[in-house]
């Protein structure tokens, strides 16, 4: 485990009530985190107000600092307030699903259509039409059919002054050939304007989409929230596409466009290219706008699943070299309870970027097999390892049911890995790639 880690585990300690003072405290840095990632100031007010509700008296959890624990209420609540689950496209009884997309001008609509198109055809193997609804600018519908011609899916397009007529015929289109699902680009302004609106409520009458998703930029901020209210005030959309979320926005947008919408956000747009699109996890976002990584998941882990005082015991064996294959063992289990390693290793700041993460595969079935040579050892076996003749090792290599030299190779990988671990514990960090299963 990373030293950071391990320092912040050190730091856990237990303190029993949350104080007014102790949620004061907290909130003063909860409210600006929360402006600084641009969320409208009335969320934020009701947002303090609900937690401080919530929070007072509870109880702070044994591993845990008061400050923390309010931190973990406030994530929690703010992932809550974004949608717990992840939402999904609406489908339609009968072909085709009808997706009908929104919003002003340079959102990143169009490009939207494209990598949604490509998401249903990989995932569904699906067979979209697009409508080209954007006539006012040319490139508007040569865009479109670019994109169509990229991600290998036909594009309606009409010579015509009539938004609603270029539609009726698409569909007509679609139902002759069959497709699953039609997506309709429409137009844009730069600001939100009465004949806008008007067009693209005769849109949506003429198609009755079973999805209107508003697409908006990240980087707007409370500016989207706003655009958010009036669209769905003037066309009850459905969801919300939050594009533009690759930049170093720190996504303030998500909880004001839920707060003053109650529509979920269904996908992120992650970058220009048509594979960018993401489906919406309230709980990263959560912690992505209180601007702290993913160290709220990594607190919470730690906190369930690992005993800090245990891991002081392993340093102190890793020392004094007295590391067997019981702590072996318990370690493996440890590491498994925690979920995924490479993930977790991604959730410490600074790490998720390190090229070396990249060769650091954790292979679930190698761990497994490495228990099972473990729990064929003896207890004698197990604290000393040099027992570990050839004769006993064809014991265990037949009483784990792996074949012999996977049980020599796993012996020499685990004092390869007791040399490794006692020289990190003095300090000598080398990396950790020499543990079995890595
Ligand atoms: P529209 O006017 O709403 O149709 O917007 P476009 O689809 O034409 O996109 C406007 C610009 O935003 C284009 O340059 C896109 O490449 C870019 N864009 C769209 N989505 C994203 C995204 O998720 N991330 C980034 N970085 N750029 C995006
Ligand atoms: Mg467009």
């Amino acid at each position: 485990l990373s030293e950071r880690l391990q320092k912040a585990l050190r730091n856990l300690t237990g303190k029993g009530k949350i104080s007014e003072e102790d949620i004061n405290k907290a909130s003063r840095e909860i409210r600006l985190a929360l402006l600084e990632a641009d969320v409208n100031f009335k969320v934020v007010k009701d947002f303090i107000k609900k937690i401080k509700q919530e929070a007072l008296g509870k109880e702070v959890q044994e591993s845990l600092n008061p400050g923390q624990q309010v931190i973990k209420i406030v994530n929690e609540e703010l992932t809550k307030m974004m949608g717990e689950e992840n939402v999904t496209l609406t489908k339609s009884k009968h072909i085709p699903t009808i997706i009908m997309m929104v919003g002003l001008q340079g959102t990143g609509k169009t490009t939207t259509v494209g990598k949604l198109a490509l998401r249903l055809k990989k995932q569904e193997h699906a067979r979209p039409l697009l409508i080209a609804g954007d006539i006012y600018r040319p490139a508007a519908i040569d865009q479109l059919k670019q994109i169509g011609e990229q991600v290998e899916v036909p594009v309606y397009t009409e010579d015509n002054q009539d938004v609603a007529e270029i539609v009726k015929h698409g569909l007509e289109e679609a139902d002759q050939h069959k497709n699953d699902y039609v997506i309709i680009d429409t137009a844009g302004r730069l600001e939100i304007d009465e004949p806008l609106m008007e067009e693209l409520e005769r849109v949506k009458a003429v198609a009755q989409p079973d999805n209107i998703l508003l697409v908006v930029d990240a980087m707007t901020g409370q500016v989207a929230a706003e655009v958010a209210k009036t669209f769905n005030e003037r066309l009850d959309i459905t969801g919300v596409i939050l594009t533009k979320l690759d930049g170093d926005t720190r996504g303030g947008a998500a909880l004001s466009i839920r707060a003053m919408t109650g529509k979920p956000i269904l996908f992120t747009g992650e970058g220009e290219k048509l594979t960018d699109l993401e489906p919406f996890h309230p709980d990263r976002m959560a912690s992505r706008i209180l601007g702290m990584g993913d160290m709220l998941t990594l607190i919470e882990r730690a906190q369930q699943d690992y005993d800090a005082k245990e891991a002081q015991k392993v340093a102190e064996k890793m020392r004094e070299n007295t590391f067997d294959f019981n702590d072996f063992i318990d370690q493996l289990e440890q590491v498994q309870k925690m979920g995924p390693l490479d993930q977790i290793m991604k959730m410490i700041p600074g790490m998720a970027n390190n090229p070396q993460l990249k060769n650091l595969n954790v292979d679930e079935a190698q761990i497994a097999h490495t228990k099972a040579i473990v729990y064929s050892m003896t207890p004698a076996e197990r604290e000393d390892p040099e027992l570990l003749n050839p004769s006993r090792r064809r014991r265990i290599a037949a009483g784990s049911g792996r074949p012999v030299v996977e049980v020599n190779r796993m012996i020499k990988q685990f004092k390869q890995a007791r040399d490794l671990m006692n020289q990190v514990s003095k300090g000598n960090m080398k990396g950790l790639s020499g543990l079995p299963g890595m």
